[in-house]
């Protein structure tokens, strides 16, 4: 087996990095890599600080509970760029939290 080759970033090729999603499910406010508002579940649902709290802190697709998003350093977002996909569930916005299929 190969060892791991670190770096000057820290980093070995073999590691599955953070997609980095441009926006919030919820609200589909901009999210960009630097920002402090973002949030991710294990599954990395991105949503804003403010749907989160919103929310009660439970993710609504996976019930999971939420981190703060780690900033991306900026001189790796060239050779790592975040993902441009957003990510938008307006249902979220209309479904009160007792009425969706997770507890
Ligand atoms: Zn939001
Ligand atoms: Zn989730």
């Amino acid at each position: 087996m190969a060892p791991l080759v670190h770096t000057p970033a820290g980093l070995s090729t073999v590691v599955d990095m953070l997609e980095l999603r441009p926006s919030c499910e919820r609200c589909d406010v901009d999210l960009p890599p630097q920002s402090e508002d973002a949030r991710i579940c294990t599954y990395e649902c991105t949503f804003c600080a403010a749907c989160v709290e919103a929310m009660g802190a439970c993710c609504p697709n996976c019930t999971g509970n939420f981190a703060p998003r780690p900033i991306r350093p900026a001189f790796l977002l060239d050779r790592d760029p975040p993902s441009t996909a957003r990510v938008f569930n307006p249902d979220l916005m209309a479904t009160p939290a007792e009425e969706r299929p997770f507890p």
